[in-house]
């Protein structure tokens, strides 16, 4: 069976790394779009690349105004906007109203699904290659060819239902 489950945050080295590779990228992008760097977007890149995991805006903008309160709140979504339309992160939606966005460094960031907790909002990230192949077939069978893929299963985690948690050993 090929379904990992892991916990949200990498080794803290391997985040550091993750966070340099992500800033050389935007320093990339931005000079190829010809636009200067800014202070205020670095502390943005900075803090977001920091948090890891599943950065909710509001979050991240509370999180970036005590390293500098001058930063607005649209420059924080340009970023934002700026790092996932150059694939630096990928933008999530978990339906309870808050942006949020993953690092694209984060690992398999765009071949991971989630497990979303309607009770206590608890993130947990499974990776199934059989899942995954599985939809790849179904759209080719409609003569589909996926560009992207999102699955996210929502329901109450074992601590919210009150049991200990994987049940189910095999699948
Ligand atoms: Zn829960
Ligand atoms: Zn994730």
């Amino acid at each position: 069976m090929s379904t990992t489950t892991r916990q949200d945050r990498e080794p803290r080295s391997a985040e550091r790394d993750a966070v340099r590779s992500a800033e050389r990228a935007l320093a990339r992008v931005l000079e190829e779009k010809g636009l200067r760097r800014s202070r205020q977007r670095d502390v943005v890149v900075r803090t977001f690349f920091g948090m890891g995991g599943h950065v909710a805006v509001d979050a991240l903008l509370e999180q970036v105004r005590r390293a500098d309160p001058r930063v607005g709140v649209a420059t924080v979504y340009r970023t934002m906007k700026l790092l996932a339309e150059h694939g630096l992160a990928v933008p999530r939606d978990f339906g309870d109203g808050r942006a949020r966005y993953e690092p694209a460094t984060h690992r398999h960031a765009h071949s991971h699904d989630h497990l979303i907790c309607t009770g206590c909002g608890t993130i947990v990230e499974f990776e199934s290659h059989r899942i995954e192949a599985l939809q790849h077939r179904v759209a080719r069978r409609h003569g589909f060819e996926v560009e992207r893929r999102r699955v996210e299963l929502y329901g109450r985690c074992a601590r919210c239902r009150g049991v200990e948690g994987n049940e189910e050993t095999a699948a």
